[in-house]
């Protein structure tokens, strides 16, 4: 039996696809099973993306593959996905009862099954810990709060035992949720909050290096200590003008990132940060569009995901106004583009000649003794050593060269 694990959307799609993978790789032995397996993990925030979706399921329709569907998109189509037998089995994230699930079909040709909430952290191998699920925010670009549903948390103890459990293996955890920094659980009669659960598993585990995104930097408390082990933040600042941050629902101003940032800089020099940004959002007239422009400058982000505002059905934006053409849009998205590079060009010349601590990752030519890791603040970092190192050794490095392209920086 073979089977076909199709990723769509962020990461927590990427971390559900690598518990599949734990889950179904025993089925992979069994000879006698007459059909494959295809798990589509489902994204819903763009509407071209859950077209591509329809289209593959209609492409793939008379293959005999078991069809198995997780992931947003099932939380608005599942009615249509089921009617129509385009799906086999359709699990919200439930993979601890996957086999059974499996078994069910194979056994008894039972074809449809829909389950939905029931969670469970078991993949001990994965460095990627799932913390909350679903979203409050209600942004109105989004479609994550009705596909993915209202925010629910982990319990505390389960990831703590988790974070024990992999550390052992794991010296990186990332923390993962539609917004993580709105974390809360309960110890006793006490709240615990995204900061004080950060600063517990620092206490418990100081050789550990913690990363999370966070989607409302609103809530973030300087905590020089969390961040001397991780110099690298994502921060979705999705514009630098309060009045188009309103309009999108978002619930902080510019000058409130801008201080975080500066005040997190002033701390740690090298600390870096990446941000997404959406432009051409309905009413960016040209001089928002420059405060954003110029902000990207300022606020020196190392990485950016830009995106091009593009409507998407159920949100509350289809019913904005929005004038700006095709060709602008274009303009708009290449200018910005290049003040991002230009930005990582003088963010990488500031690194040469500085020492760094890292924890080497993986060996790309064990011949040519070629090595390659990530550092703190997640630049990639390449080295040649003519002695054996080991996986997960601490080691000390200096920065000699820097090559750019598009996407990242060498360092040799
Ligand atoms: S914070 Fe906003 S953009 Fe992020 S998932 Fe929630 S609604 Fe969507």
């Amino acid at each position: 039996m073979k089977f076909i694990i199709k990723t769509l959307g962020c990461q927590s799609n990427l971390n559900y696809s690598k518990s599949f993978y734990y889950f179904i790789k025993p089925f992979s032995n069994i000879n006698n099973i007459y059909f494959d397996i295809l798990l589509i993990n489902t994204c819903s925030v763009r509407e071209l993306c859950h077209k591509r979706i329809f289209f593959l399921l209609k492409k793939n329709y008379k293959l005999k593959f078991l069809r198995i569907f997780n992931g947003c998109l099932i939380n608005l189509f599942y009615l249509k996905l089921i009617k129509k037998s385009f799906v086999n089995i359709i699990i919200n994230n439930a993979f601890t009862i996957l086999k059974i699930l499996i078994y069910n079909f194979y056994f008894y040709n039972c074809k449809q099954l829909y389950l939905k909430n029931i969670y469970k952290i078991e993949n001990y191998k994965n460095i990627n810990i799932i913390i909350s699920e679903g979203c409050d925010k209600y942004c109105n670009y989004c479609i994550i709060p009705y596909t993915r549903g209202r925010e629910i948390f982990y319990d505390l103890f389960s990831i703590f035992k988790n974070i024990l459990l992999i550390s052992v293996k794991f010296k990186e955890i990332y923390f993962f949720g539609q917004n993580v920094n709105s974390y809360k659980s309960f110890l006793k009669d006490k709240i615990i909050k995204f900061y004080l659960f950060i600063k517990i598993i620092n206490e418990i585990n100081k050789n550990n290096n913690y990363y999370y995104l966070t989607s409302n930097v609103k809530y973030a408390i300087l905590y020089i200590k969390i961040y001397k082990n991780n110099k690298f933040l994502h921060l979705p600042l999705q514009s630098a003008s309060n009045s188009i941050l309103e309009s999108m629902n978002r619930k902080y101003n510019f000058n409130f990132y801008k201080s975080f940032i500066y005040k997190v800089k002033k701390h740690l020099k090298d600390f870096l940060f990446s941000t997404d940004i959406i432009i051409c959002f309905p009413g960016e007239i040209h001089d928002l569009y420059n405060k954003t422009l110029l902000s990207i400058e300022k606020l020196l982000f190392d990485k950016s995901y830009i995106f091009i505002y593009n409507v998407r059905s159920f949100t509350n934006s289809i019913f904005f106004f929005n004038n700006i053409n095709l060709k602008l849009k274009k303009k708009r998205f290449i200018y910005l583009k290049k003040k991002f590079i230009n930005n990582i060009f003088y963010i990488n010349k500031l690194f040469i000649n500085k020492y760094f601590y890292f924890i080497l990752k993986n060996i790309l030519l064990s011949y040519n003794h070629l090595f390659f890791s990530f550092l703190n603040n997640r630049k990639i970092i390449f080295f040649i050593k003519y002695k054996y190192l080991k996986i997960n050794k601490f080691l000390k490095m200096k920065i000699k060269k820097i090559y750019l392209n598009r996407f990242f920086s060498f360092f040799i």
